[in-house]
Order: C-alpha cells, then structure tokens, then sequence
C-alpha cells in the first residue's frame, strides 16, 4: 500500500504545482457588478470584477476569470449594482458651495454684483475656502465624481483639502486683473501659482494647474505670462472662455476678435488647456480650438440656468474636440451631481437639434468620464475601467423603484440614476465611501462647520 499512497501524493502535489495555477493577492477586488468599462470598445460585462492592486486596476474581466486569477485582501460584493468609471467634473469652483442657493433667478449682472462678488468680497478666507472645499468633496464622494476641475481662490488649501479626502484635482489659483481675496496683482497670482505648483509637484492625487479667469478679466499681458508660466513649469491651463455674449461684445470692442481668436494671436493656446463654456465659439473658433487640442467643458445646467447660451456640443465633436461635461460652481446649478450633468446635456442638445438622436446615452456618459479625462490630458490614467489606469471606480446601485426594471444599465446611468444610487466611491485604489458611509471627512462636522459659514454668508449681503 505504502508505494501507492506515495504515487498518490505525487500525483497531487504535481497537480496542486501544474494544473491549479496559483492565485496573485491583490489588495481589492470589486465583484459581481454590471461592468461598464467605457474601453475603446465600450465593453459591458454583465457579471464582472474589477481587481486593484494598490492605486491601479489590474484585470477587468468575468466574475469567473477574476477568481481564477486574482484573490483580494479585500472584496466589494458588488451584487446587481453598476461599476463603472468614477465621474469626471471638468469645471467647477468647489468652495462656491457655500452660496448654494444664495441668490437665483437674477439677470446675470445683478446676481454677480448684487450676492456673488459682495459675498465674496467679505467671506472668502483659507478657513471659508477650506469648509467650502470639504463640503463639496462630501458631495462629490457621495455622488461619484473621482475627479474635479477647479478654479478659485486659496487653491493650494483646496488642493490639501482635497488631497485629504482623497480626491483627483485639478486645480487652479484663479488670475485676475483686479485685486481679489487672496492677491492684489496678477502677478501676484501668478506666485502663487507657482508655490502651490513646486508644493504638489508630482503629487498622486492633485495637478496644479495655471488659471487665468477670461480673457476679458485679464489684459494680453497677464495672458501671455499665464502661458509661459504654465510651459515653464509643464503643468495645465484652464481659462473660461466665450461663455455669455457680453464677453463676445467685449472682445469684439477690445480686439476686433472673438476669445477664440484673440488668444490664438497672443500665442495663449496650447497642449493640456481646459476652456470652460465654449458657448458662443464660431466654427472658426472651433478649428483653431481643435487645432491646438484644447480640451472643452461643457456646462449644460449652469448655461441653462444663467442663460447664457447654447454650446455647439455636436459641431465640436465633429471636429474632434475632447468635449467633457461640468457642473459650474454651485451657486449656478446648485448642485455637484454629474448625473445630473449628464442628464440635462442629453436632453438639452436632443432639444437643441429637434432631433432626439443627438448626444445619445452612451455619448453623455462618454462625456462624463473618458472624454472629460482626456480635455484635461489625463486620458492614459484615468477615465475608463481598463488594467493599468488609477483605481477610479464608483459602484451604482440600480435597486430602487426608479431605476426598475432595466433593460440597458447605460440608459439607466444617464436617464434615471441621481448621484445618491451611488454606494461606494473608490479613488487611486482607495474606498472614500462604503455603503454610502464617507470614510474620509466627517459627515456631522462638514455639514455643521458649513451652516457656520452660511450665516456669515447671509450676513455680508443684508
Ligand atoms: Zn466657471
């Protein structure tokens, strides 16, 4: 008996060592979700997993090919829920927050010269800056946007702020003319950038970036000084660019151009630039635009709202443009919800073109991730659920009344889910939120240190 029983136990060591490969531990595996991947072939598994290893994904694949390959430290059952890419809001100024609701239904000048700017003027502080940034990464955590775009005072307190809640910026200290919260010059402005820029270089969560306001708030200048500024340093530009008509009349006065137009011929535009509304841009405008491969975010609620126009979103893409989709500060919107985002650009642009077939579902939540990643040159790392990119993934609930039954998980994204399906918001490989508990800020102290500030707020425009 004895040789058998010793053949036996070959036999199986040689199996254990040849047939059952052995399993690579990886610190996270998302499971048995609806995988929306937006990859270049737009694939949807229908009971996939994602596995992470540190701050990258490492497959995306079946349920059964990521068990067989991969065991994790830890796991997200992801039962009957979306995974899918984290949202990407290419334009907002988070602090805003705190003017949520402050002021609506003005004519634009009066809302910006009545509430905005005299608010402003007397609240905005690092401490005001810090308790609006933590209030807006409490919302985007909860309502699945990963990464932001922003624009405005203080940067480099919303860059830790943002770093600490574990959030994706990119982030920029906001140029202007004429003296502001936290500078009296451009040039002051501009040394700030470039502290805030040396203080996170290389940074894994935040990519300061060069802000110049618009063309109309600053002189050529103070533009072509932005530009070398951020060649200099190899870092990004956001500006805001022909979002109302008055900014058209502007230029047109000044320089006999459009915004498009001048800032081609100061030499302004060049690679990883984010032009935020792009509303009233002409298909010459377009061309250059394309051109220089500026990226666009696009704000369907905020241009609704203030009614400052249509973006021609479809001719833009046509022509190539990265076209990603933003919320605007909250002041304009009033919320941070990119489903809502995607929402309203879906229908706005059907409307728009008396043509229902315009930005269909799969084109607004390609906005809302891949093409938004890659208007801010980040296309390669984040953006889409593909092995070798950041760990950016957000897991969907589809359980409620609302959202049943589903035939198409992605009409679903965009037609029916708000942010709060969200369940679990996941950055660089790290879960913010699980089950809809926030593990990075304290939820009770966000909400109290910003009713603080409302009141002071509330005081500055009696
Ligand atoms: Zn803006």
């Amino acid at each position: 008996m004895l040789p058998r029983l010793l053949l036996l136990g070959v036999l199986a060591a040689s199996f254990a060592g040849s047939q059952v490969p052995t399993r690579r531990t990886v610190s996270l595996v998302v499971s048995n979700g609806i995988v929306i991947t937006v990859d270049g072939n737009r694939r949807v598994i229908d009971r996939g997993s994602v596995a992470i290893d540190g701050r990258d994904i490492v497959a995306v694949d079946t349920v059964a090919a990521i068990a067989a390959r991969f065991r994790g430290r830890e796991t997200i059952d992801a039962a009957g829920a979306v995974v899918m890419p984290g949202l990407v809001n290419t334009h907002t100024h988070a602090p805003m927050v705190l003017f949520r609701g402050l002021a609506d239904d003005l004519a634009l000048m009066d809302w910006l010269q009545k509430y905005i700017f005299p608010a402003e003027a007397k609240t905005v502080s690092p401490a005001f800056v810090r308790a609006g940034t933590r209030l807006a990464a409490l919302e985007m955590i909860e309502s699945g946007t990963t990464t932001y775009a922003d624009m405005y005072y203080f940067e480099e307190e919303i860059a830790r702020v943002t770093k600490a809640a574990g959030l994706r910026g990119v982030l920029g200290e906001t140029i202007i003319q004429f003296p502001v919260a936290d500078a009296r010059t451009p040039a002051e402005s501009l040394a700030l950038t470039e502290k805030f820029a040396k203080a996170f270089a290389g940074d894994e969560l935040i990519t300061p970036a060069v802000a110049p306001h618009a063309m109309y708030t600053n002189d050529a200048a103070t533009l072509k000084a932005c530009r070398a500024l951020a060649d200099r340093l190899d870092i990004p530009v956001i500006i805001h660019l022909s979002e109302t008509k008055d900014e058209m009349k502007t230029a047109d006065e000044q320089y006999r151009a459009t915004p498009t137009a001048f800032l081609e011929s100061i030499g302004f535009w060049g690679p990883r630039t984010l032009a935020a509304h792009a509303v009233h841009v002409t298909p010459a405008d377009i061309d250059i635009l394309a051109r220089r491969h500026v990226g666009v975010a696009h704000n369907p609620e905020s241009n609704m709202k203030l009614a400052s126009g249509i973006a021609p979103v479809e001719a833009m893409r046509r022509a190539g443009l990265a076209v990603g989709l933003g919320t605007d500060g909250a002041a304009s919107n009033n919320d941070l919800d990119m489903f809502e985002a995607m929402r309203q650009a879906a229908f706005l642009h059907k409307l728009v073109a008396s043509d229902p077939r315009a930005i269909p579902a799969p084109v607004a939540l390609e906005m809302a991730t891949i093409a938004g990643a890659r208007a801010m040159g980040m296309d390669t790392a984040i953006g889409s659920l593909e092995a070798g990119k950041r760990a950016d993934l957000i897991v969907v609930s589809m359980a409620s009344a609302r959202q049943t039954p589903m035939y198409d998980p992605v009409s679903h994204i965009v037609y029916v889910t708000r942010g709060d399906d969200v369940r679990t918001t996941i950055v660089n490989g790290k879960v913010l939120m699980r089950d809809r508990r926030v593990l990075t800020l304290d939820r009770r102290q966000v909400l109290a240190e910003a009713s603080l500030f409302a009141d002071k707020v509330r005081a500055a425009v009696k």
